[in-house]
């Protein structure tokens, strides 16, 4: 029999105003109650986020990916007072779309080759998206990695000479190349690769599944199993794989969902 899910109380936390962002590619913020141990918490059978808030409450910080529709989703707790389902209710959003010419025909349509790379490459990007180490992370309210104005948005969907690929899973910064990347927490470099689309990148695991993903770059000044701090350089602003000039792409991932880093920075719009 299924048990109706409880509707998680309401949250007013600093967390819950900066973060909660509950529609498809942002962020909800559910209020898990007090307790002394951390009650663990998973979203469609993955780990999640939980932090201690102010006045002994825990928070789960759920990231909700772009695949996700509108309505109302569950999130399975388990803590001293045993298994529940809290439900929270993801709105609506619309992401504009994008069209891109790119010279290289093979970054739009890989051969049977490239596919296979990029196969293989795609299985180890989402193996260090799933990996989830017990920390905390530094801080939630991330630093941005560069200083520079935003070219594009997380979520818009592009067109690649006219050709649907994948929506936009990260944010670009315009800064020129050879700008140093700084990590907008603390973290451990958990994997580091030359890839198809993504050129070279870097991921910082920031704890408990709170992973940013740096890609594009010209040099990568860090290798894998690095202790980085909050602002330490990870790498340089570059145009490598499948970009159409120098800029800075940043993906940040909770739950292994793909979020919109803007939340992040403050700089989120519904
Ligand atoms: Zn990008």
């Amino acid at each position: 029999m299924m048990v109706p899910a409880l509707a998680a109380a309401p949250s007013d936390s600093f967390i819950s105003r900066a973060l909660n962002k509950p529609v498809p590619g942002g962020v909800a913020v559910v209020d898990l109650g007090n307790g002394v141990e951390p009650p663990k918490a998973t979203y469609q059978g993955k780990p999640v986020l939980v932090v201690k808030e102010q006045g002994n409450r825990w928070l789960a910080i759920v990231g909700v990916s772009l695949t996700v529709k509108p309505g109302s989703q569950q999130l399975a707790v388990r803590d001293a007072s045993g298994s529940r389902n809290l439900s929270f209710v993801v709105g609506d959003k619309k992401y504009p779309e994008q069209r891109i010419t790119l010279k290289n025909q093979r970054q739009v349509n890989p051969d049977p080759n490239d596919l296979k790379r990029i196969e293989s490459e795609l299985a180890l990007q989402i193996q260090a998206y799933r990996s989830f180490s017990p920390g905390t992370p530094s801080n939630l309210i991330l630093d941005k990695p560069v200083n520079g104005p935003l070219s594009s948005k997380f979520g818009v969907r592009r067109f690649f000479n006219g050709e649907e690929r994948n929506p936009h899973s990260g944010l670009d910064f315009a800064v020129p190349a050879g700008t140093p990347i700084k990590s907008p927490a603390a973290g451990k470099v958990i994997l580091i690769g030359n890839y198809f689309f993504n050129g070279n990148t870097v991921f910082v695991d920031h704890g408990q599944g709170f992973i940013s993903m740096f890609c594009h770059m010209s040099k990568i000044d860090v290798k894998v199993g690095d202790a980085v701090p909050r602002g330490g350089v990870v790498g340089r602003v570059g145009s490598t794989g499948r970009a159409t000039g120098p800029h800075m792409h940043w993906n940040v991932s909770l739950n292994d969902a793909r979020v919109d880093p803007a939340i992040f920075i403050g700089a989120f719009q519904p």
